[in-house]
């Protein structure tokens, strides 16, 4: 009988959805984050609230703060056939997260603000330390003179490019071929420059890296390196942990909190795990959702632990001999960030992989049973409880951990991470195909 690994491994070669689990002796953490730099990323946000309070009339209501609410998803519940015995189900809504639409918007915002606060710093903009100041004229000009740059698939330039313009920055965005169109006009009409790149999101971001290098007035937002990306992410950890104790819902060693996030290079997942890890310790367990021909962060982890020798320390997913296409414009990224991976290698619960028809139908289920309305992307956590459950490898995982005993208690919470910003048109036709999938 082959290993639980190789079985993985077969899986992920032919593109059928695989289970990868961590928590193994070969699963350790190289680089290790502080709270104090998760809480430096917290004050900050809370130190801007009022400007951005003043720039986004939809951020009134929350006084500056981009959020979202904590939701229970009873039904979305039975209709994935997941038993009360086996724990509740809950969604983290980013999909509704205002300004970006993403869950890009608590990364790329908040790289946004630290360069705008080390410029501001920098020409005296904060003598007083009044930050509502950053939205005159005079700190407007200083912006300008400033630009930021960023290479992405869409919803990061979405997030970078509405945060930079708003305070005044040239705002630049590199992106790749498979970029939807909607997104590209959603920024021009920001007064954002789009650059489109042939090729794939890894070479739309090493263009863009190539070209803000020559220039010390831009600051290239670097998906693939970037702490303050990261930090930002790993903020989100802070109102989550109040929202989860207002919902009645506790996680110590008897009440295991289970996570399943979308995963594209992996700064999004990965911060919002170290944020979550750094607060519950081992009773988080982090699952990331990868489509089933861009699974980096799963050929990350397992050329890390020594379990792909025949290839580098660092593969894409084109080396394994997938292709890289799917629906999920988020999560097609043909390479892992090896920051997130060094991050979060030590205590990651694991990453399993879906199929683009089960993207859809999770969309038009949710649509349905909770009337969320999310995109493509943000749908991949919804196969994780079962994953978790049903695999093999997710199977050896709870048992590893001594979590059988303590399911009917589990808190399971799916982040949905996009969505708000997609057109009607475009989402009446995920819709419709979700639809036809399910019949
Ligand atoms: C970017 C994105 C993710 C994943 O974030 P990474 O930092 O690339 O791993 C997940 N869902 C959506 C909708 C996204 O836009």
């Amino acid at each position: 009988m082959p290993s639980i690994e190789a079985a993985t491994i077969d899986d992920l070669r032919h593109a059928r959805p695989a289970f990868w689990a961590g928590r193994t002796a070969a699963c350790q953490s190289s680089l290790q984050i502080e709270p104090a730099q998760v809480q430096q990323a917290v004050d900050r946000l809370a130190r801007f609230a009022p400007l951005l309070q003043r720039l986004f009339p939809e951020l009134q209501a929350s006084a500056g703060r981009i959020e979202s609410p904590l939701l229970a998803a009873p039904q979305m519940q039975q209709v994935l056939g997941l038993p009360q015995s086996m724990g509740q189900l809950w969604v983290k809504a980013d999909h509704s997260l205002p300004v970006a639409g993403s869950v890009k918007a608590r990364g790329g915002v908040h790289e946004v603000l630290e360069y705008a606060e080390q410029v501001a710093l920098e020409h005296g903009l904060l003598a007083d330390g009044d930050y509502t100041q950053l939205a005159s004229d005079a700190a407007r000009a200083v912006f300008a003179q400033y630009q930021v740059a960023v290479g992405s698939t869409g919803n990061l330039g979405l997030s970078i490019g509405v945060m930079a313009s708003a305070l005044g920055f040239k705002a630049v965005v590199h992106m790749s071929a498979d970029a939807k169109e909607w997104k590209k006009q959603r920024l021009r009409n920001r007064g954002v420059q789009v650059v489109e790149h042939e090729g794939d999101y890894a070479q739309a971001v090493a263009a863009g890296r190539a070209l803000a290098e020559q220039d010390p007035r831009c600051h290239f937002v670097d998906d693939e390196h970037s702490l303050s990306l990261l930090l930002g992410y790993a903020a989100s950890a802070a109102n989550l942990v109040a929202q989860i104790a207002d919902a009645g819902r506790v996680v110590d060693a008897k009440n295991p909190l289970f996570v399943y996030i979308p995963c594209g290079v992996g700064g999004a997942p990965g911060g919002v795990a170290l944020g979550l890890q750094q607060v519950f310790g081992p009773h988080v367990h982090c699952f990331f959702a990868e489509p089933v021909q861009s699974p980096c962060f799963m050929v990350e982890m397992l050329a890390g632990s020594g379990a792909l020798p025949e290839l580098g320390a660092h593969p894409s997913v084109y080396e394994l001999g997938l292709n890289n296409l799917t629906e999920a414009d988020g999560l097609a990224v043909p390479a892992a960030s090896e920051l997130a991976a060094n991050v979060v290698r030590g205590f990651l619960g694991g990453v399993y992989t879906v199929e683009d028809d089960t993207l859809l139908r999770h969309l038009c289920r949710l649509h349905d049973s909770e009337g969320l309305r999310i995109e493509p992307s943000a749908a991949a956590g919804f196969s994780g409880p079962q994953a978790l459950l049903q695999s093999a490898a997710g199977q050896d995982y709870l048992q590893r951990q001594d979590l059988m005993a303590y399911m009917a208690a589990a808190t399971h919470i799916v982040w949905t991470t996009g969505g708000l910003f997609v057109p009607d048109e475009e989402y009446a036709k995920f819709l419709a195909r979700g639809r036809e999938l399910l019949a």
